[in-house]
C-alpha cells in the first residue's frame, strides 16, 4: 500500500488512515498530525514549492477536510 511523506516532518503517512489532510491548489496533502497540518496551512508555499509556475500568480486557497 503506497504511503506519502508528511510534507512537514517527513514521516510516511498512509493516506487511507491519515489523521489530518489539507487541500491546497486543488491537491490533497496528508499529514501525520494536526500540528503538521497547521504548520503547512500557515505557509503552504514554503512546503510545496513552485514547480514551473512563476511566483506571484499562485493561488493561495486552503481548504480543510474534517474527519
Ligand atoms: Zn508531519
Amino acid at each position: 500500500m503506497p504511503t506519502v511523506d508528511c510534507l512537514v516532518c517527513g514521516v510516511a503517512v498512509d493516506p487511507e488512515t491519515a489523521i489530518a489532510t489539507a487541500v491546497y491548489d486543488a491537491q490533497t496533502y496528508h499529514f501525520r498530525s494536526t500540528d503538521c497540518r497547521d504548520a503547512f496551512v500557515a505557509d503552504p508555499g514554503s512546503y510545496v514549492g513552485n514547480t514551473g509556475t512563476s511566483a506571484g500568480t499562485q493561488r493561495r486557497s486552503v481548504d480543510f477536510e474534517r474527519l
